[in-house]
């Protein structure tokens, strides 16, 4: 993303250069020296489990209205990966979930995200849309919508989900997803370089 203006000092400005003894080039400010890092954004999600479906929420928001993802978004400053996970599932999907493991984490270097996907079990039997769904509901594996699902990281984690089952073991999961989403194919994202534990 370029940058315009210094965060700190306001200064228009700025330089696109590679700070010294660094190896990128960087948004540097030269009224005040400020260097912009910029680093990718960690996504939390959460596999919620109850009674053997999987719990999916359909997007009331951009990008991606419509269609159906797991409980997931940006994680917050001085928050943990459960405890963004655990938000997500509540402000998405009003539900409550016990984590079990750390299930899938994916690299997504084209769009400089990372996410990192919980497996765990819904508390109770309470669910119901929050402000960013327009629909929340539990999907036994032959219903998933695979043609509908919002992002590449979500279909990955529900193929993976069933094969583990299939398996009968749960793993953990760290792949690279590595091709634009491509809105028209949702099948043109491809998963590289696959480590399973
Ligand atoms: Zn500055």
């Amino acid at each position: 993303m370029k940058i315009h203006f210094c965060s700190q000092c306001g200064s228009d400005n700025i330089h696109y250069r590679v700070p010294d003894g660094d190896h990128c080039p960087r948004y540097i400010c030269h009224e005040c020296q400020f260097i912009h890092y910029q680093n990718p954004n960690i996504i939390a999600g959460c596999l919620v489990t109850h009674d053997d479906k999987v719990l999916l929420c359909k997007r009331a928001i951009q990008p991606k209205k419509g269609m159906w993802t797991l409980p997931a978004g940006f994680m917050e400053n001085h928050e943990t990966i459960a405890q963004a996970a655990h938000r997500e599932t509540w402000e998405e999907a009003r539900a409550r979930v016990d984590l079990d493991q750390l299930y899938t984490i994916f690299n997504l270097p084209h769009i400089n995200q990372v996410y990192v996907i919980y497996y765990g079990e819904l508390r109770g039997d309470q669910f119901a849309p929050g402000p960013e769904s327009l629909q929340v509901r539990l999907f036994s594996t032959e219903e998933i919508p695979w043609d509908e699902l919002a992002f590449p990281t979500i279909r990955e984690t529900l193929k993976l989900y069933i094969q583990d089952r299939e398996r009968g073991k749960l793993g953990l999961h760290c792949g690279d997803i590595v091709r634009p989403w491509v809105l028209a194919d949702p099948k043109n994202a491809t998963l590289k370089n696959l480590v399973s534990h």
